[in-house]
C-alpha cells in the first residue's frame, strides 16, 4: 500500500473526547473515528489490525475444534422470555420494532439463539461434543459507553458455545477454550492473567476472566504472588479472622446515641465501640422483596456476591422511605435484633459473633452486647464481604495484592440453565433424555485490539506487536521524486518485501522527513526502513524496529535484515 492512496488521518492534537491513552492513540493514529457515543467507524488501518486479531482468534478456535457459524444479530424476544433474560438482562437490551410493530432484540450475546439451534439439530450423545463459534457484532445499551472501543454500544465479539453429554466432557471443552484463550492473547502480544470470576446474570457454575493488567481497567483483580491465586474482586475471598468473641456475656442493652449515624461516629468517644465490634445493617430491594444484609462494621458489602447469593439480577439499595416503612427507623440506626418478618442475610465473618453493637431500629438508639443466634436470627449465611488488599490469601495465607485490569475474555461453565429452558435435550447412552451441558466463551475482539495499545505504547505512539500491526513494515523514503535513487531503492525494497508476503506500506508522501517519521512512530509500525540520500550514497539504508535502535544496513541486505527481524520476533 502507498500511504498517499489510503486514508490515515493522523492528528497532532489529542482529541478532547478521549480519556485514556489507547483511545487517544486510536484516534490520533487515524485508526478509528467516532460516529456517536459508543459507535465507531474503523478506518482502513484500524480495520487491518482488527482483521488480524480476528484471524488469530479464528485460527485458535479452529485448532481447538470449534466450528464457525454465523447467527443473526436480530433476535426474537420469545427465546429471551423463555430463558428468563428478557427481564434479567433488560437493562442492556436494545429493542426495535418492525413495520407490523412487532418487537425484536439486537443481540447482546447469543446463548438463546445457539441453544434454539442445537435444540433442533442435536438429539443424541453421539453428536457431541460440539462447540460453535462466531465473530459478530453485538449490541449493548451500556449505561456508560466510554474509553472508545473498550465499552461501546456496538462491538465485535467472538462468542463460542459448547454442548456436551457429560460433566467430564463439558469440563474438557471448558479446558480447551481456556487454553485456546491463553494462546490467542499471547499471540496478540498481550500479557493476561486468568482470574476466577463471578457468574452474575449468566447463571452457571464457574468461570474465568482473562484480564489485561492496566491502571485504566474497569475491573479489580485480587491476586497472590505466593501461590498464583487470582480472582476478580467481585468473587475474591480471603482467610480472615472470625469474630473477636463468640461467647455471649452481658445481656443485650439499648443505649442512647443521639445524632450517631455512622460506624465511625460510634467508634469515637464517648462510645468507643471499635468498628470490628459493630454490625453494619444494609437494606436492599431484591426484585420487589426487602432483605436485610449484615456485615461487620469494618467490612464492605460486595454487591456481586450478594447478587449471586440471592440469585436475582435486579437488586438495589432500598430507599429511605422503604426502609422506614419496613423497620421504623432511618439509616444509621438500623439493626436486625428481633427482626423476624424480613429475610436476614449475614456475612460468614459474623457467624456466632457476640458482644456486638448494632442499631436499635429506633432513631438515636443502639443495642450493645448483641449475640448472633441469640438476639439476631440469621436465615442465610454467605460470603458477602469485599476482600481488602493485604488480607491473607485463601489458599496459602500470603498477603493479597490488588491490581486494576481490563477484561478481554470470559469463559463460563454454564451447566444446563439454557438447555433446560430452551429444550436442548438429547438421548444419552441408556436412551434417557437429558439436557445438554453447556459452556460459553466470549472474547471482546474490538476491546482486545484496544487493550494491545493500552499495554504497548510510548510517548511517540503505538508499539504494535507484529502479529496484529496494520502493516509490519513502513518504508520511509526521504525524497519522493520518482526518478531519484532514493525512491527507486524504496520501490525495490517495497516490491521485494511484498513478494515475500510481508505487509508493507510505502510512505510516498512529499512531506518533510520529520513529519513522516513522527507519523510512522505514532501509528507504530513494527519496523521502519528509512532511506535518505546521504546514507544511500554510502550504500546504506536505516532499519529501525519501533521502540528499538536505528541500524544502518547495506541497501541490498535490507530485505533479509527485515525478514530476520520478523522471524526473530516472539509474536
Ligand atoms: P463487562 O463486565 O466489561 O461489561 P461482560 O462481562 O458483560 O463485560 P461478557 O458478556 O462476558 O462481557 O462478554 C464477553 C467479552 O465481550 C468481554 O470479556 C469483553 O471483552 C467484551 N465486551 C463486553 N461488553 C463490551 C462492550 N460494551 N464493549 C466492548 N467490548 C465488550
Ligand atoms: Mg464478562
Amino acid at each position: 500500500m502507498r500511504w498517499s492512496q489510503t486514508l490515515i488521518p493522523t492528528l497532532k492534537e489529542t482529541p478532547a473526547e478521549a480519556e485514556i491513552v489507547s483511545h487517544k492513540l486510536l484516534l490520533r493514529a487515524g485508526l478509528i473515528r467516532k460516529l456517536a457515543g459508543g459507535l465507531y467507524t474503523f478506518l482502513p488501518l484500524g480495520l487491518r489490525a482488527l482483521r488480524k486479531v480476528e484471524q488469530i482468534v479464528r485460527e485458535e478456535m479452529n485448532r481447538a475444534g470449534a466450528l464457525e457459524l454465523l447467527m443473526p444479530a436480530l433476535q426474537p424476544p420469545d427465546i429471551w422470555q423463555q430463558s428468563g433474560r428478557y427481564e434479567s438482562a433488560r437493562d442492556v437490551l436494545f429493542k426495535v420494532r418492525d413495520r407490523a410493530k412487532k418487537e425484536w432484540l439486537l443481540g447482546p450475546t447469543h446463548e438463546e439463539v445457539i441453544t434454539t439451534l442445537v435444540a433442533g439439530e442435536i438429539n443424541s450423545y453421539r453428536q457431541m461434543p460440539k462447540n460453535f463459534y462466531q465473530i459478530q457484532t453485538k449490541f449493548r445499551d451500556e449505561i456508560r459507553p466510554r474509553f472508545g472501543l473498550m465499552r461501546a454500544k456496538e462491538f465485535i465479539m467472538k462468542d463460542a458455545y459448547s454442548f456436551d453429554a457429560t460433566d467430564e466432557a463439558a469440563q474438557a471443552s471448558y479446558r480447551k477454550m481456556y487454553d485456546a484463550y491463553a494462546r490467542i492473547f499471547q499471540r496478540c502480544g498481550l500479557k493476561t492473567i486468568a482470574v476466577e470470576a463471578d457468574t452474575g446474570v449468566m447463571g452457571g457454575k464457574f468461570s474465568h476472566e482473562f484480564m489485561v493488567p492496566a491502571e485504566t481497567g474497569e475491573n479489580e483483580v485480587v491476586f497472590c504472588d505466593g501461590c498464583g491465586y487470582a480472582a476478580n474482586v467481585e468473587k475474591a475471598q480471603s482467610k480472615v479472622q472470625g469474630p473477636k468473641s463468640t461467647v455471649p456475656g452481658l445481656p443485650i442493652e439499648k443505649f442512647a446515641t443521639p445524632g450517631v449515624v455512622t460506624i465511625e461516629a460510634l467508634s469515637k468517644a464517648p462510645y468507643n465501640v471499635a468498628a470490628d465490634c459493630q454490625i453494619k445493617t444494609l437494606v436492599y430491594m431484591a426484585e420487589s422483596k426487602i432483605v436485610l444484609i449484615l456485615v461487620r462494621g469494618d467490612d464492605q458489602l460486595n454487591e456481586a456476591k450478594l447478587v449471586s447469593t440471592l440469585g436475582t439480577a435486579t437488586l438495589r439499595p432500598a430507599e429511605p422511605e422503604e426502609i422506614f416503612a419496613a423497620l421504623g427507623a432511618h439509616p444509621g440506626s438500623l439493626g436486625a435484633v428481633g427482626v423476624t418478618k424480613l429475610p436476614v442475610y449475614a456475612d460468614e465473618r459474623l457467624r456466632d459473633a457476640a458482644d456486638m453493637t448494632t442499631g436499635a431500629n429506633t432513631d438515636g438508639f443502639h443495642f450493645r452486647n448483641v449475640a448472633i443466634g441469640w438476639d439476631i436470627q440469621v436465615a442465610h449465611w454467605a460470603d458477602l464481604r469485599l476482600v481488602q488488599v493485604g488480607e491473607p490469601c485463601p489458599k496459602c495465607g500470603q498477603p493479597l495484592k490488588v491490581q486494576r485490569a481490563i477484561e478481554v475474555g470470559h469463559v463460563f461453565k454454564l451447566g444446563t440453565k439454557y438447555s433446560k429452558a430452551l429444550n436442548a435435550l438429547f438421548l444419552d447412552e441408556t436412551g434417557k433424555q437429558q439436557p445438554a451441558i453447556m459452556g460459553c466463551y466470549g472474547i471482546g475482539v474490538t476491546r482486545t485490539l484496544q487493550a494491545v495499545i493500552e499495554q504497548s505504547h510510548d510517548d511517540n505512539g503505538i508499539i504494535w506487536p507484529i502479529s496484529v500491526a496494520p502493516y509490519t513494515v513502513c518504508i520511509t523514503p526521504l525524497s519522493v521524486a520518482p526518478e531519484s535513487a532514493v525512491m527507486q531503492r524504496a520501490e525495490q525494497i517495497y516490491a521485494d518485501l511484498t513478494a515475500r508476503g510481508i505487509d508493507v506500506i510505502l510512505d510516498d508522501r512529499a512531506d518533510r522527513p520529520g513529519v513522516k517519521f513522527k507519523d510512522s512512530e505514532l501509528v507504530g509500525f513494527p519496523i521502519r526502513i528509512g532511506i535518505g540520500e546521504r546514507s544511500l550514497a554510502k550504500g546504506e539504508v536505516e532499519v529501525k524496529p519501533r521502540g528499538g535502535a536505528l541500524m544502518p544496513v547495506k541497501a541490498e541486505e535490507a530485505v533479509d535484515k527485515v525478514l530476520a527481524l520478523i522471524a526473530a520476533s516472539v509474536v
